[in-house]
């Protein structure tokens, strides 16, 4: 089926970015065929179906580079006992008992709720890492009918770590990657690992030899704390990188997400590795861990992208948080205006070249059909030179009218089309008290 998404205003994306008023996007099956002036493209296919897109800008899905669906649940559950007062506690007391109480409908909610705030959000590629000791086995099966039903991409993988049971997950990893094989574009698989304060060295080189063996990269929390860097320098006397390093964790397909407490030499080690490493300011905020150093790792040409960490699944929000926060830290209000969006627009789509064989995040003949429609008429004129001006400051408050991912129109008009939102919010209300009451009986 040929589409013509016409009449609005096309940013391209990719490295040359090209500013189209009253443009076209065509797309047929799972892929773009043309992009160009609305006119020429009713011309060139007066055949295909129109897709109205006046007073709107059609733009490339965007990604997030690090998800976790299964967080969906913990949003208004009180925390018992006292407040957190440091990450390690927050893990102790939240999420260390959330995972474990997850039961089967509440893996398959937990990431259909988030894969409709996605679609809202016109974000159509996820790289997601999931955990569910309660409920483990086949858990990554159900995430992936879900993201299949929803009709966005996702790379899954499961969270390794030995905090409850020597190795738990590494089956559910590895039966996964063997499954998905090369993927087939949709779908992709890495061998998940929660952190190195939670994984003995046993249990990192057998993940790494299982990953090696099917050429997956390892999605990693790295230094998120200063409590991962100092438990790394306690018990095996090196920083966190260079353990990491050392088991063979590093590597151009693998992702170190967070990287705030790291020194220089471990920020050397992930650009000679082409590690890549992903930023997620929000939820840095959240947990008042500290500041990635954004601009070091980027002057060392380390592929830096943007995940939410469970925090939302809206980028645009996101990419303005890393804009303010940067600016904050630096105390310097001529930075983050180009690096924002790039992590965004350009880094993201690199990493997930590595993930899915795929050119995401641009609007070009040949290139997957992933778009994020946006009700947006610029107040001022827009043209390539001022874009990221409208982006930061105009189209991260505007609303995503159309989404489609891999050809297929997943919201429309903003109703979503692929899942019955209403019902499985109501759904997920039964369950979710009955979740909370489960977490409460958990020992910590
Ligand atoms: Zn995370």
């Amino acid at each position: 089926m040929t589409i013509r998404f016409e009449n609005g205003i096309v940013v391209t994306g990719g490295l040359n970015s090209k500013v189209l008023w009253n443009g076209a996007v065509v797309t047929e099956g799972e892929t773009i065929v043309a992009v160009g002036d609305a006119t020429a493209m009713k011309n060139q296919f007066p055949e295909a179906e129109a897709v109205e897109c006046k007073g709107m800008m059609i733009l490339p899905g965007f990604i997030c580079t690090h998800h976790h669906f299964y967080s969906t649940m913990a949003r208004g559950m009180a925390i018992p006992g006292e407040p957190a007062s440091n990450f390690v506690q927050i893990l102790e007391r939240l999420w260390w008992k959330l995972d474990r109480a997850l039961l089967e409908e509440d893996i398959t909610l937990s990431a259909q709720i988030p894969l409709i705030e996605c679609i809202r959000a016109g974000t159509t590629t996820v790289i997601d890492h999931h955990a569910s000791p309660g409920m483990r086995d086949g858990s990554l099966d159900l995430i992936e009918k879900a993201v299949r039903q929803a009709g966005l991409r996702a790379s899954l993988c499961y969270e390794v770590s030995d905090r409850n049971v020597a190795g738990g997950g590494i089956e559910e990893n590895e039966w996964f990657i063997k499954k998905i094989g090369r993927g087939d574009g949709q779908i992709a698989a890495m061998m998940g690992l929660h952190a190195s304060f939670t994984l003995t060295d046993a249990t990192l080189e057998k993940c790494v030899g299982i990953a090696r063996d099917a050429g997956v990269g390892c999605h990693i929390h790295v230094a998120e704390d200063a409590a991962d860097r100092e438990d790394s320098i306690q018990k095996y006397r090196m920083p966190t990188v260079n353990r990491l390093q050392k088991w063979g964790v590093t590597g151009e397909k693998s992702i170190f997400v967070h990287c705030v407490h790291i020194d220089e030499t471990e920020m050397d080690l992930i650009a000679s590795t082409k590690t890549s490493v992903v930023h997620n300011p929000e939820s840095n905020m959240n947990n008042a861990v500290g500041v990635t150093r954004l601009f070091e790792l980027l002057k060392r040409g380390v592929l830096v992208g943007l995940g939410t960490d469970g925090m939302s699944s809206n980028m645009l929000a996101q990419m303005r948080c890393a804009y303010l926060l940067h600016r904050l830290a630096n105390q310097d209000p001529r930075v983050a205006f180009l690096e924002a969006p790039q992590l965004l627009l350009q880094n993201n789509a690199d990493i997930c070249e590595r993930q899915f064989g795929l050119r995401l995040g641009e609007l070009a003949q040949g290139r997957p059909a992933d778009l994020a429609i946006m009700n947006y008429i610029p107040p001022t004129p827009l043209t390539e030179a001022n874009f990221l001006g409208h982006l930061i400051f105009g189209l991260v408050h505007a609303r995503v009218d159309t989404t489609v991912c891999r050809g297929k129109i997943l919201m429309r008009n903003g109703k979503i089309l692929t899942l019955d939102e209403e019902q499985l919010a109501a759904r997920s209300r039964e369950l979710a008290p009955k979740m909370w009451q489960r977490l409460q009986g958990l020992a910590a």
